[in-house]
Protein backbone atom coordinates (compact mmCIF):
# COMPACT_ATOMS: atom_id res chain seq x y z
CA UNK A 1 0.00 0.00 0.00
CA UNK A 2 0.99 3.52 -0.77
CA UNK A 3 2.29 5.56 2.20
CA UNK A 4 0.55 8.38 3.01
CA UNK A 5 1.94 12.00 1.70
CA UNK A 6 1.93 14.61 4.24
CA UNK A 7 2.58 17.88 3.72
CA UNK A 8 2.19 20.98 6.39
CA UNK A 9 2.19 24.97 5.33
CA UNK A 10 2.86 27.81 7.21
CA UNK A 11 0.81 31.09 5.97
CA UNK A 12 -0.55 34.10 8.05
CA UNK A 13 0.56 32.86 11.04
CA UNK A 14 3.64 33.12 14.12
CA UNK A 15 4.97 29.31 13.94
CA UNK A 16 3.75 28.33 16.89
CA UNK A 17 1.48 25.61 15.32
CA UNK A 18 4.66 24.64 14.18
CA UNK A 19 6.48 24.54 17.43
CA UNK A 20 4.06 22.68 19.11
CA UNK A 21 4.18 20.22 15.88
CA UNK A 22 7.49 19.32 16.89
CA UNK A 23 6.16 19.37 20.52
CA UNK A 24 5.03 15.71 19.63
CA UNK A 25 8.59 15.02 19.86
CA UNK A 26 9.27 11.17 19.59
CA UNK A 27 5.73 10.17 18.23
CA UNK A 28 7.78 12.28 15.31
CA UNK A 29 9.87 9.44 14.53
CA UNK A 30 6.67 6.69 14.21
CA UNK A 31 4.97 9.16 12.54
CA UNK A 32 7.65 9.47 10.09
CA UNK A 33 7.72 5.70 9.99
CA UNK A 34 3.90 5.82 8.93
CA UNK A 35 3.88 8.83 5.91
CA UNK A 36 5.97 10.15 3.47
CA UNK A 37 7.44 14.09 4.38
CA UNK A 38 6.55 15.85 1.06
CA UNK A 39 6.21 19.26 1.82
CA UNK A 40 6.80 21.73 4.57
CA UNK A 41 9.22 24.17 6.58
CA UNK A 42 11.68 21.77 6.96
CA UNK A 43 11.84 19.81 3.74
CA UNK A 44 14.03 21.45 0.89
CA UNK A 45 11.17 21.32 -2.04
CA UNK A 46 10.10 24.94 -3.69
CA UNK A 47 6.85 23.95 -5.33
CA UNK A 48 3.62 22.23 -3.26
CA UNK A 49 3.47 18.51 -5.30
CA UNK A 50 0.93 17.06 -6.72
CA UNK A 51 -1.41 14.64 -4.89
CA UNK A 52 -0.75 14.97 -1.14
CA UNK A 53 -2.84 13.17 1.30
CA UNK A 54 -3.37 15.29 4.38
CA UNK A 55 -1.53 18.61 4.76
CA UNK A 56 -1.81 20.55 8.45
CA UNK A 57 -1.85 24.34 7.07
CA UNK A 58 -0.94 27.00 9.71
CA UNK A 59 -1.80 30.66 9.48
CA UNK A 60 -4.57 32.99 7.73
CA UNK A 61 -4.52 34.33 4.82
CA UNK A 62 -3.15 37.36 4.93
CA UNK A 63 -1.58 38.37 1.58
CA UNK A 64 -2.02 37.88 -2.14
CA UNK A 65 1.06 35.26 -1.98
CA UNK A 66 -1.10 32.72 0.76
CA UNK A 67 -4.24 33.46 -1.19
CA UNK A 68 -2.56 32.26 -4.86
CA UNK A 69 -0.55 29.43 -2.27
CA UNK A 70 -4.00 28.49 -0.32
CA UNK A 71 -6.08 27.72 -3.81
CA UNK A 72 -2.83 25.51 -5.50
CA UNK A 73 -2.25 24.10 -2.17
CA UNK A 74 -6.59 23.18 -2.05
CA UNK A 75 -6.78 21.24 -5.72
CA UNK A 76 -3.50 18.96 -4.97
CA UNK A 77 -4.52 17.82 -1.27
CA UNK A 78 -7.27 15.45 -0.73
CA UNK A 79 -7.44 16.27 3.41
CA UNK A 80 -6.95 19.55 4.31
CA UNK A 81 -6.57 20.57 7.84
CA UNK A 82 -7.05 24.12 9.21
CA UNK A 83 -4.40 23.78 11.92
CA UNK A 84 -4.01 26.65 14.60
CA UNK A 85 -6.74 29.25 15.59
CA UNK A 86 -5.41 31.74 12.64
CA UNK A 87 -6.24 29.68 10.23
CA UNK A 88 -9.50 28.63 12.21
CA UNK A 89 -10.74 32.46 12.90
CA UNK A 90 -8.18 34.54 11.68
CA UNK A 91 -6.92 34.67 15.31
CA UNK A 92 -3.86 37.20 15.84
CA UNK A 93 -3.65 37.78 11.94
CA UNK A 94 -6.57 39.08 11.69
CA UNK A 95 -6.52 41.86 14.49
CA UNK A 96 -6.34 44.57 11.82
CA UNK A 97 -9.50 43.34 10.55
CA UNK A 98 -11.24 46.55 12.36
CA UNK A 99 -9.53 48.99 10.25
CA UNK A 100 -10.92 47.70 7.12
CA UNK A 101 -7.47 47.94 5.33
CA UNK A 102 -3.98 47.14 4.96
CA UNK A 103 -2.55 50.97 4.83
CA UNK A 104 -3.74 52.02 8.03
CA UNK A 105 -1.49 49.48 9.42
CA UNK A 106 1.63 49.91 7.52
CA UNK A 107 1.57 53.32 8.11
CA UNK A 108 1.76 52.94 11.65
CA UNK A 109 4.32 50.37 11.56
CA UNK A 110 6.75 52.09 8.60
CA UNK A 111 5.59 55.90 9.09
CA UNK A 112 4.42 56.44 12.35
CA UNK A 113 6.65 54.61 14.67
CA UNK A 114 9.89 54.52 12.44
CA UNK A 115 12.82 56.99 13.55
CA UNK A 116 14.82 56.36 10.65
CA UNK A 117 13.64 56.76 7.06
CA UNK A 118 10.30 56.11 7.07
CA UNK A 119 9.04 54.45 4.29
CA UNK A 120 6.15 51.89 3.13
CA UNK A 121 8.59 48.96 1.80
CA UNK A 122 7.48 47.77 -1.56
CA UNK A 123 9.14 45.65 -4.09
CA UNK A 124 7.03 44.13 -7.38
CA UNK A 125 7.04 40.69 -7.29
CA UNK A 126 8.87 39.88 -4.16
CA UNK A 127 6.42 41.84 -0.97
CA UNK A 128 3.54 40.53 -1.41
CA UNK A 129 0.81 43.03 -1.11
CA UNK A 130 -1.38 42.51 1.67
CA UNK A 131 -5.15 41.91 1.58
CA UNK A 132 -7.54 44.48 3.39
CA UNK A 133 -8.88 41.98 5.21
CA UNK A 134 -7.41 38.61 6.83
CA UNK A 135 -9.03 35.47 5.99
CA UNK A 136 -9.94 32.45 7.74
CA UNK A 137 -8.63 29.42 5.51
CA UNK A 138 -12.21 28.32 4.96
CA UNK A 139 -13.52 31.43 3.87
CA UNK A 140 -11.13 31.20 0.50
CA UNK A 141 -11.44 27.29 0.06
CA UNK A 142 -12.91 24.22 1.25
CA UNK A 143 -11.77 22.76 4.55
CA UNK A 144 -12.00 19.02 5.76
CA UNK A 145 -10.76 19.41 9.31
CA UNK A 146 -10.21 21.92 12.02
CA UNK A 147 -7.62 22.05 14.59
CA UNK A 148 -8.44 24.94 17.04
CA UNK A 149 -5.85 26.77 19.89
CA UNK A 150 -2.92 28.62 19.76
CA UNK A 151 -1.75 26.89 19.10
CA UNK A 152 -3.29 23.24 18.98
CA UNK A 153 -1.14 21.03 22.34
CA UNK A 154 0.56 18.27 20.53
CA UNK A 155 -1.92 15.74 21.84
CA UNK A 156 -4.53 17.16 20.39
CA UNK A 157 -2.28 17.28 16.64
CA UNK A 158 -1.23 13.73 17.92
CA UNK A 159 -5.09 12.57 17.85
CA UNK A 160 -6.47 14.01 14.68
CA UNK A 161 -3.24 12.94 13.04
CA UNK A 162 -4.26 8.94 14.07
CA UNK A 163 -7.43 9.38 13.31
CA UNK A 164 -6.85 10.23 10.15
CA UNK A 165 -3.66 7.60 9.33
CA UNK A 166 -6.66 5.16 10.88
CA UNK A 167 -9.12 6.15 7.45
CA UNK A 168 -11.35 7.89 9.60
CA UNK A 169 -12.15 11.90 9.84
CA UNK A 170 -11.68 14.10 12.59
CA UNK A 171 -12.90 12.63 15.76
CA UNK A 172 -12.08 15.57 17.75
CA UNK A 173 -14.45 16.90 20.54
CA UNK A 174 -14.88 18.55 24.05
CA UNK A 175 -11.96 20.35 24.78
CA UNK A 176 -10.65 19.20 22.57
CA UNK A 177 -12.51 21.43 19.99
CA UNK A 178 -11.64 24.67 22.71
CA UNK A 179 -9.76 27.96 20.83
CA UNK A 180 -6.38 29.71 22.86
FE1 LIG B 1 0.71 31.53 16.22
FE2 LIG B 1 -1.46 30.99 17.68
FE3 LIG B 1 -1.72 31.74 15.16
FE4 LIG B 1 -0.71 29.32 15.70
S1 LIG B 1 -2.80 30.00 16.15
S2 LIG B 1 0.05 30.78 14.18
S3 LIG B 1 0.42 29.77 17.62
S4 LIG B 1 -0.87 32.99 16.84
Amino acid sequence: MDRLTFATVWLGGCSGCHMSFLDLDEWLVDLADLVDVVYGPVVDRKEYPENVGVCLVEGAVANEDNLEQIKLIRARTRHLVSFGDCAVTGNVTAMRNPLHAAEPVLRRAYLDTANLRPRIPQARGILPTLLDRVLPVHEVVPVDSFLPGCPPPAGRIRALLQDLLAGKGSGLSGEQIRFG
